[in-house]
């Protein structure tokens, strides 16, 4: 028996090879809803950065000091936990989305589709239609061939530096960023970061593109762990549309046996990962609804029903009524409203200051030239604020204790300050060797902003049999009343 193997049959590819895809423009109702989002994704995009607040970049994420400002709120390293629970919050709100609409993140509001899209317009509009483009790049090298390949090469590199310097002044304040890029001044590491991101978005929007949904996206892989028969998803309803076929307008479809589809190819042309969704439900759809819009086109041509290829579930696929109450939708939801009321209290009930207090190393306490009995600390001091403040810090817990203090207690906004502490008693006034003592610290200007930190205040007294206080140091007893 002879077997017909050929040599590409004995190589293992880890990656499937992709033809490049023409995308063909597309105008419709979901094309319409995805072209206004985008547009107010990028001009929000662009426009937040230039936002102030008292004086201020509103929204500003200084790695190098450690500080992400968001308006009134500046959030610091200390205030990791309170970030995570931000992101279980957005983690909760996509899963709720994707459970109920299925990808529609991926298809509406992810800036990979958004800068894609915007850099297939700039293309169409460069080299013209799907057809067009496709016999330009079968074309042989000409001028004209040249001249529009380098006007879309230098468009899209122009958007992507945009795009890498809008994403950069989100880390470095526009004031500094813009005036040092106009003055060419630059330095060495924000010049790095803005060819780095040029680059980046260049390669992923610009040539990547649907691969990067396809074989990077991590989202895309475990997503479908969220869907279920009730989910949201584009579909082609093939009890319809089969046997699909060309034909005529006027043709009557039923005499020739065919189904709705009239096999025009346009949902495949329009798709920007090139799938066809007649063949039922795949990974790489990214739920844009672009052949939603091309195929209902079609079906109005030929005077058919709309919705041939539509937004569905696989429940009403199969003839089911769409279900109202999913029980992992609202779960979600409830989730994500739980994380979201639970992360809002705790950020507006989040004091601004921040206090640690360390003791004198060298000495537990010592004994003054009075005869008082002395303790020492260190109080470094957070002003976590966005404006200078005065702090008073007082005592408690130590009856007749005298605290010694810098004369000026200002702290400049988002800086730590070491401050020096005295604490200091008669030996009368103590009941037992280690008291327990707290710290208030409270700024003047907004006494709200308030902390008290305990410590301890030690001390050579301790007591005897007779229950009578003893000075270890000097063995000399004393009575209290
Ligand atoms: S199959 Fe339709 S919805 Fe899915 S990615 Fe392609 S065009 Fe978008
Ligand atoms: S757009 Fe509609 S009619 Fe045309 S091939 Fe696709 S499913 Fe068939």
């Amino acid at each position: 028996m002879k077997f017909d193997i050929k040599e590409e049959h004995l190589i293992i590819k880890p990656y499937k090879s992709h033809e490049s895809i023409y995308v063909r423009e597309q105008n419709g109702r979901y094309q319409e809803i995805r072209r206004v989002l985008s547009w107010l994704l990028i001009i929000a995009f662009i426009a937040i950065p230039f936002l102030q607040y008292h004086g201020q970049q509103a929204v500003l994420l200084n790695v190098v000091n450690q500080q992400f400002r968001f308006f009134a709120i500046t959030f610091w390293p200390q205030d990791f936990i309170l970030l995570a629970s931000l992101l279980m919050v957005a983690a909760f709100a996509l899963f709720f989305v994707t459970s109920w609409l299925g990808r529609v993140w991926c298809g509406y509001v992810c800036p990979q589709t958004v800068w894609t899209l915007a850099y297939i317009w700039v293309e169409h509009r460069i080299e013209g239609t799907r057809n067009q483009r496709i016999a330009l790049d079968k074309q042989a090298n000409s001028f004209n061939k040249l001249q529009k390949k380098l006007t879309k090469h230098f468009l899209w590199l122009l958007m992507s530096a945009v795009s890498a310097t809008t994403f950069i002044s989100y880390f470095i304040p526009t004031t500094v960023l813009y005036s040092d890029i106009v003055a060419f001044n630059c330095s060495g590491i924000v010049s790095f970061w803005l060819c780095f991101f040029t680059v980046c978005t260049y390669g992923n929007a610009g040539w990547l593109r649907e691969k990067v949904c396809i074989d990077m996206c991590p989202y895309a892989r475990f997503q479908a762990a969220m869907f279920d028969k009730n989910t949201l998803l584009v579909a082609y309803d093939k009890t319809r549309g089969e046997g699909r076929g060309a034909r005529k307008i006027k043709d009557d479809a039923k005499q020739l046996g065919l189904g709705d589809c009239v096999d025009c190819n346009l949902c495949v042309e329009v798709c920007p990962t090139g799938i066809d969704i007649r063949n039922g439900m795949q990974y790489e759809c990214i739920n844009c609804g672009l052949c939603v819009d091309a195929c209902d086109d079609t079906m109005a041509r030929f005077n058919y029903q709309k919705g041939l290829i539509s937004y569905t579930s696989e429940q009403q696929l199969l003839g089911g009524k769409p279900q109202q109450a999913n029980v992992k939708v609202i779960a979600y939801g409830i989730f994500t409203v739980a994380i979201s009321i639970a992360t809002s209290y705790w950020i507006s009930s989040r004091v601004p200051l921040e206090t640690s207090i360390l003791r004198d190393r060298n000495a537990l306490y010592r004994t003054n030239y009075l005869g008082l009995v002395e303790n020492t600390y260190t109080l470094k001091i957070l002003n976590k604020t966005q404006q200078a403040l005065h702090y008073q810090i007082s005592v408690t817990g130590l009856e007749g204790a005298s605290l010694t203090l810098p004369k000026d207690l200002k702290i400049a906004a988002g800086v730590m300050r070491e401050i020096p502490a005295t604490l200091s008693v008669n030996d009368y006034n103590l009941t037992q060797r280690v008291t327990d003592i707290n710290f208030t610290i409270q700024a003047i200007e907004q006494p709200d902003i308030t902390l008290q930190k305990m410590t301890k205040f030690y001390s050579d007294i301790t007591m005897d049999s007779d229950n009578k206080y003893v000075n270890m140091k000097t063995d000399i007893r004393k009575y209290k009343e």
